[in-house]
């Protein structure tokens, strides 16, 4: 059986990987499943134990972190975001593919330990042309502000460089759309159908 693909959406925060993420799963029959990430930041109105997160105490994280249970984890703005290593195994093993929507620390972090594995995708601000007047705003900042701005933009989207694909999120469908036809051609590259071929071959020659 093959082994299923790691499918890793990340990118800038606030460019929309969330939305763009629930939109795939609630909109389409997929047939990759997500990975519910571990975090200590507090239960939003809405969320779900289990559904959304897994919501831990700092304690019960770091306990996973010292046993090797996390595949990554980061700290964001103040809390801990992790993936539950067991799951992503256990999937993977199975011939399935698993979806997971990180932030970039993360996703660099599983891009060092599975690059045959993985496919990451980028996630990039929408109408990127227009990004800079857009982060000069209304003329409200102060120009130190603006240009601190810029200059973490600019450090985000240097991060493509680490990415096998890029999406821009101009429409939360049509991100959608794209995030699902990479995953369908990664599965049509030769390299991951040549076992089946190779099968057919041999038994008709
Ligand atoms: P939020 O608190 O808004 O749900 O998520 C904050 C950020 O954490 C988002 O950028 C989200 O993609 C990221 N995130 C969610 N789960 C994980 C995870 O398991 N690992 C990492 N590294 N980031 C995560």
């Amino acid at each position: 059986m093959e082994r299923g693909l790691l499918i890793v959406l990340s990118g800038p925060s606030g460019v929309g990987k969330g939305t763009v993420r629930k939109h795939l799963f609630e909109h389409y029959n997929n047939d990759f499943d997500y990975s519910i990430s571990m975090t200590t930041r507090k239960q939003r109105a809405g969320e779900k134990e289990g559904v959304d997160y897994y919501f831990r105490t700092r304690e019960e994280f770091e306990d996973l972190i010292e046993n090797n249970g996390l595949l990554e984890y980061a700290e964001y703005v103040g809390n801990y975001y992790g993936t539950p290593l067991q799951y992503v195994q256990e999937t993977l093993d199975s011939g399935r593919d698993v979806f997971l929507e990180i932030e970039v620390q993360g996703a660099l972090k599983v891009r060092k330990q599975m690059k045959e594995d993985g496919i990451f995708i980028f996630l990039s601000p929408p109408d990127l042309g227009e990004l800079e007047s857009r982060l000069i705003g209304r003329g409200t900042d102060s120009v130190e502000m603006i240009q601190k701005r810029i200059q973490k933009a600019v450090q985000e989207l240097k991060l493509i460089q680490y990415y096998d694909y890029v999406v821009e999120n101009n429409s939360v469908d049509q991100a959608a759309q794209k995030v699902r036809h990479i995953i369908e051609s990664e599965h049509l590259k030769v390299h991951r159908n040549l076992r089946h071929f190779t099968e057919i071959i041999e038994e008709m020659e």
